[in-house]
């Protein structure tokens, strides 16, 4: 099935339909998604150079049934052994990779499983990005919380005996400027021992001011690494800059952040370049930074408020399987978080083989932990939902799930001294 990203509201005035409409048709209206806007750091590094030549000289047609035996019996697994791991030759294996990336976890992670939330403070976007509900062409219900809401609903999340947070807004610098993203990292800490955010992505000072308002894990999605589709799918506003994007961890590592979290949105190009990106641009920045925390996503496209035909083409859990578990193999310290994107099943079934983290509680809205949480109508309005989640379960009812399969959930490990 194809995908079909495009949208209208009869809520648009005409000029902004117009505008819409330009951008999605002529090339030549959008800016170039190489430059970068006026205020964005450059930072000198090597990675992205690092990653991009491996990827655009990955080829994996060419690898065989013999490359991906080879790589499993090699006991480190080399740059090459990873490419095979991600290959088509690679599925008929997908067994004996799921076998070896269950030793890998057991011996870097135990049986242990991580435990957090997200809560997203605002959904207001300046981007166009074709797939996401909260596109700034998207017809939804925008909502920014005051303080005193993100502190109700943070106490409701720490009742529930949540210890890790992640801070989600839409990527509006107008309507979420830093200070407000700052000041909700400081009531976190009043709540949570872990704070992490997942926001637009900011210069190193500011990195640095959120890291002193309390947050300490930055994650940025790159979406794909594939710099002409990433041109064809985010039309608007400073997501379109790509380079930038590309350095926001390792900028949010020199501000002094613990550690950070990477991933492309698997079917939004060829999923298995995007993993080897992903994957690599860890693997860099892990030589780079050795002292820093690092984990990886998988998250695939999910149907979107007004359009529920994005679907995540061909990545079906079969391949999200062996991506997993090929990130398992090649980084085996690495935490790799499965979203509730994905069903429950199959997140009870990979927190055995390569997932370490897993969200529980989870609401993509705006301002309805309340609700959702007691069952009460919130006496404030509420913010859409940014996609439309497939786990809905709660932090009890994952914490009993996850010991019923044998794992030790847990909810922090990290002492603040
Ligand atoms: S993906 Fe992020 S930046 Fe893009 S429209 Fe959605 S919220 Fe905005």
């Amino acid at each position: 099935m194809e995908n079909s990203f495009f949208i209208d509201s009869d809520k648009l005035s005409p000029a902004a339909l117009e505008k819409k409409h330009r951008l999605e048709n002529d090339p030549s209206s959008r800016t170039n998604h190489m430059e970068y806007m006026e205020g964005m750091e450059i930072i000198h590094s090597d990675i992205c150079e690092k990653v991009m030549s491996q990827v655009a000289g990955y080829d994996y047609s060419k690898y065989t049934a013999h490359d991906v035996i080879a790589a499993l019996e090699h006991e480190n697994c080399s740059i090459e052994d990873f490419k095979a791991l991600l290959s088509p030759a690679a599925e008929p294996f997908l067994e004996r990779i799921a076998q070896r990336a269950k030793a890998e976890t057991g011996k870097h992670f135990g049986n242990t499983v991580y435990l957090f939330t997200p809560l997203y403070i605002a959904n207001y976007c300046e981007n166009y990005c074709v797939y996401c509900g909260f596109n700034c062409y998207n017809d939804i219900r925008r909502m920014k919380l005051s303080i005193e809401q993100i502190d109700r609903e943070m106490k409701i999340i720490a009742d529930s005996g949540m210890e890790e947070i992640l801070i989600l807004t839409g990527e509006s610098r107008s309507k979420s400027g830093i200070e407000y993203i700052g000041e909700a990292c400081k009531l976190a800490r009043k709540y949570f021992r872990m704070v992490g955010l997942e926001i637009y992505p900011v210069n190193t000072d500011e990195y640095r001011y959120l890291h002193e308002c309390g947050a300490d894990y930055v994650t940025v999605f790159q979406e794909t690494y594939d710099t002409e589709k990433y041109e064809k799918l985010h039309l608007m506003g400073h997501k379109r800059v790509w380079p930038y994007r590309f350095d926001a961890q390792e900028r949010a590592l020199m501000g002094g952040m613990r550690g950070a979290g990477f991933s492309a949105l698997l079917g939004l190009a060829d999923f298995r370049k995007d993993a080897l990106a992903s994957a690599l641009h860890v693997y860099y920045l892990q030589r780079k930074y050795p002292h820093a925390e690092m984990s990886l996503s998988c998250p695939r496209l999910r149907p979107i408020i007004n359009n529920d035909k994005i679907n995540p083409l061909d990545v079906h859990e079969t391949q999200l399987c062996q991506v997993l578990c090929a990130y398992r193999i090649f980084m085996p310290f690495v935490g790799i978080t499965v979203s509730s994107r994905e069903s429950e099943s199959f997140r009870n079934g990979i927190v055995k083989i390569a997932a370490t983290k897993i969200s529980a509680g989870v609401s993509t809205g705006i301002g309805d932990h309340e609700s959702k949480y007691s069952g009460k109508k919130s006496d404030s309005t509420e913010g859409d939902e940014q996609f439309e989640i497939s786990d809905d379960r709660s932090l009890d009812k994952m914490y009993n799930d996850m010991s019923a399969e044998g794992l030790q959930p847990v909810l922090n490990d990290y002492i603040y001294v």
